[in-house]
């Protein structure tokens, strides 16, 4: 296999892709003047080095400086002005991309790494729901949390999964914290990843 079959590999890995596709993307990178594939090649090195995951919200984000700045809160979960009212839970960190892009959420996140399928047995191995537990523990002013699942088999599954474990944290520590679910506007099936804007505000407007 040599470098370039190699790429093709690496890219038909990608999410979403197949390897038609794989190929395209690698000879389109071989048909760009060399410059592009240093640009390239740097880039993706900078996106890496640079990557920091968030203490409380877990997803990545990138260090404003040149330096790893370990343990630091990202943006969003240090900026005051952010509901720290509302935690709103996605899968993943695409997910959270999509809804923050929509500008309909101004509270605060939990990325749980995943979701659980159907028949498996050991959640905890698949998402962070110790984590999550453990952070809203610490999240003394929580009022409510939302719910933000692929309406798909495994995202419903691993909600009621998530719901379940909060309901009874909750009202075990006697706290009064109202769990909704994104409601109409997502239909079933859907991913919240390629989910408009409008989708979103209605989604999250219409929760219960
Ligand atoms: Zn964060």
């Amino acid at each position: 296999m040599d470098s370039l079959d190699r790429l093709e590999e690496i890219f038909s890995h990608f999410p979403g892709i197949g390897p038609r596709q794989a190929r395209r993307f690698a000879h389109y990178i071989l048909n760009k003047p060399a410059s592009f594939s240093h640009q390239l090649a740097e880039l993706l090195k900078k996106v890496r080095d640079l990557a920091i995951e968030c203490p409380n919200c877990n997803r990545m984000y990138m260090d404003s400086g040149e330096k790893k700045a370990k343990d630091i809160p990202c943006p969003i979960c240090q900026n005051p002005s952010r509901d720290h009212q509302t935690l709103m839970i996605t899968a993943r960190d695409s997910d959270f991309e999509t809804i923050e892009k929509s500008g309909a959420y101004r509270g605060l996140y939990f990325i749980l790494g995943g979701t659980v399928p159907i028949l498996d047995k050991e959640p905890e191995k698949r998402i962070r729901l110790r984590k999550l537990l453990e952070y809203i523990s610490s999240l003394s002013d929580l009022k409510e949390i939302i719910l933000s699942l692929n309406t798909t088999p495994d995202g419903e599954h691993t909600a009621n999964i998530v719901k379940n474990s909060l309901e009874k944290m909750t009202t075990t520590a006697g706290r009064m914290i109202t769990i909704s679910v994104l409601g109409r506007g997502l239909s079933t099936g859907a991913e919240l990843e390629y989910a408009d804007k409008e989708t979103i505000r209605n989604a999250l407007s219409s929760r219960q």
